[in-house]
């Protein structure tokens, strides 16, 4: 039996039988994990409420070979967001967060850049939760970046050429990006605005991003949140689990 120690934060939890929870979390050092918290929720114990979803908690926990669920010892709270939880667009965008993280993380692989990237967006919708759908919109590039599936926003994937940044261009089927030239018309039209939106997330913190694109139009959130939608429901090959905010605008 091994012993970790390691920075998590919890996604979801579930009850299982009269007193404990399985709860999914986001590791720094393990990736996700998926374990059991035995008698977390006996009394109202620190135990139990350290391991609400969205919670940043420092977690011991210990495995054993061949079982796919660890045992959690211990944990430690480092940030609670119980402050969040009567705001319901902030929950639905920390849980389709959470699914997305679930959905896309190989089980106990480190990813550190995932895990600092997801961190940085849960808390930059906590310091400022109006900020909610541009974070989303940021998080869902960075996530797909990340995990090998965005395509290259600088140059046409057929004739090489770097996009201008003044032209629209064109999402294939193969989801990479052409010019309107190469794209012979087809595909998926992502407007000039949209596609400097794309390339902005590049260079920018999350709560950057938020910040300095404040006065972006309506459309162009609805039209990026489309486009990831799209994207992320042909790779998992099926729709997101939690729907994102904006899903009135997603038909
Ligand atoms: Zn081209």
């Amino acid at each position: 039996m091994a012993l970790f120690e390691t920075e998590a934060l919890v996604l979801r939890s579930y009850n299982l039988a009269e007193a404990d929870k399985i709860v999914v979390c986001l590791s720094r050092s393990s990736g996700l994990i998926r374990g059991v918290a035995k008698n977390c929720r006996k009394l109202k114990n620190r135990f139990g409420a350290s391991l609400e979803p969205f919670t940043l908690i420092n977690l011991t926990y210990f495995e054993k070979e061949n079982q796919e669920l660890v045992s959690f010892s211990q944990t430690e709270i480092l940030k609670s967001r119980f402050n969040l939880s009567s705001d319901a667009a902030v929950l639905s965008g920390f849980s389709y967060m959470g699914d997305l993280l679930m959905d896309f993380s190989p089980p106990r692989q480190a990813n550190d850049n995932l895990y600092r990237m997801a961190l940085a967006c849960f808390e930059a919708v906590s310091q400022s939760p109006a900020d909610l759908e541009w974070v989303l919109r940021y998080f869902e590039v960075w996530l797909l970046k990340l995990e090998g599936f965005l395509p290259d926003l600088r140059v046409c994937a057929n004739c090489q050429k770097a996009f201008s940044g003044e032209e629209q261009v064109y999402l294939g089927s193969d989801l990479s990006l052409r010019c309107s030239s190469c794209s012979l018309g087809r595909g998926t039209v992502i407007s000039k605005h949209a596609h400097q939106q794309l390339r902005a997330t590049e260079k920018l913190s999350p709560a950057k991003f938020a910040e300095e694109t404040r006065e972006v139009p309506i459309d162009i959130i609805k039209e990026l949140a489309q486009l990831a939608y799209k994207v992320i429901s042909r790779v998992l090959e099926r729709t997101p689990r939690a729907r994102p905010t904006f899903s009135p605008f997603i038909q």
